[in-house]
């Protein structure tokens, strides 16, 4: 663990809201350095100087949390791509260069796990052995290279999410345990999303909540009820993409020629950073206390999200400033509708 942090995730936590940033693969992909589809984290060996770049950016734009590029780094995964020989130092580098950035600022390091794939309700005792075992090696070696908390995020499986809350307590690690939403209400094993976070609540889980799959309008809502059920903390870290009734998550949105958006059409669909700032402010009204952001996520958002919480961060200091365009002038979010009304008419 690093000693140049100042106080742990439930230190910080008590004492205010924690802003983390996700979406690592996805920017990773955009930026050429991770392969859509698989989506398995090669470029922490091939390219690591990018993987720092982006967590860089992440902590000048406000996030306290470099959450390790372990994702889709487990055994099943590295199996589809043939680089299982890999899996050892791709977990121990990933958490390496999370590292190495955290001691720029004062961040926190994450270790992260996530479903497995490998998980079967039908077939719970044998399956529930396997992923025990992935998460058990991830997990070593992450405690081993230096982590302060963990997170187990994108769960299916209410089932599979225990397993991983059970790994992390084994080392007495602080657990944020976050569900994915993309079924209508339910997770996959047919656990209400508000039931499954109580039940993460009560088996000692610290931080509960959801992650990607759903934009703000249509996670909010979910976050709400998750917040009044239980009363550890809650976390919150959506996709930026506009979901809505019809279509909730961003795995279910169409484009105009009725395609399936998801995964590499989504661009017409990306919020702005005022939406996203709107998002963390009305995420600390209803009491979330950790606030991020999750697939498309990129540095501008984190930085809105980050000063729309009241907090001047590294990069702030280039922040939009619209007072000094010719056009514009002082009220950014204000002049731009201005601007855009006169523009259009
Ligand atoms: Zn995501």
């Amino acid at each position: 663990m690093s000693n140049t942090k100042t106080r742990g995730i439930l230190d910080r936590l008590r004492s205010g809201i924690v802003q983390g940033a996700e979406g690592y693969v996805f920017e990773l992909e955009r930026r050429g350095y991770i392969k859509a589809g698989p989506y398995v984290p090669e470029v922490v060996l091939d390219f690591p100087e990018a993987v720092k770049q982006l967590h860089r950016e992440f902590l000048r734009a406000g996030s306290e949390v470099m959450v390790a590029l372990t994702y889709y780094a487990h055994r099943e995964k590295l199996k589809d791509v043939g680089r299982e020989n890999d899996l050892e130092r791709m977990n121990r580098q990933a958490v390496r260069l999370a590292n190495e950035v955290a001691r720029e600022g004062d961040a926190l390091v994450a270790g992260n796990i996530c479903n497995t794939w490998a998980y079967d309700p039908g077939n719970a005792k044998e399956s529930s052995r396997i992923v025990r075992a992935m998460y058990e090696e991830q997990l070593a070696w992450a405690v081993e290279e230096g982590i302060d908390f963990v997170i187990s995020e994108t769960n299916d499986y209410l089932g599979e999410a225990l397993i991983a809350l059970e790994a992390i307590k084994q080392l007495n690690l602080p657990a944020m345990v976050t569900l994915a939403s993309v079924q209508q209400s339910q997770t996959r094993d047919g656990y209400d999303y508000i039931e499954a976070c109580k039940i993460l609540a009560d088996h000692g889980a610290d931080i509960v909540g959801l992650n990607c799959d759903r934009g703000p309008e249509t996670m909010l809502p979910i976050i709400e009820q998750i917040r009044a059920a239980v009363s550890c903390y809650v976390a919150a870290q959506p996709v930026p993409y506009k979901t809505n009734a019809r279509y909730p998550t961003f795995e279910s949105l169409r484009t105009d020629g009725d395609e399936q958006a998801f995964p590499l059409l989504l661009e017409p669909f990306l919020c702005n950073r005022f939406e996203m700032a709107e998002f963390a402010r009305k995420a600390q009204t209803i009491g979330v206390n950790y606030i991020g952001i999750c697939c498309g996520g990129a540095p501008h958002y984190v930085r809105a999200m980050a000063e729309a919480l009241g907090r001047t961060v590294a990069a702030s200091k280039y922040s939009p400033a619209m007072e000094l365009h010719p056009v514009l002038g002082s009220d950014v979010e204000e002049k731009h509708k201005e601007f855009l009304a006169d523009w259009k008419s």
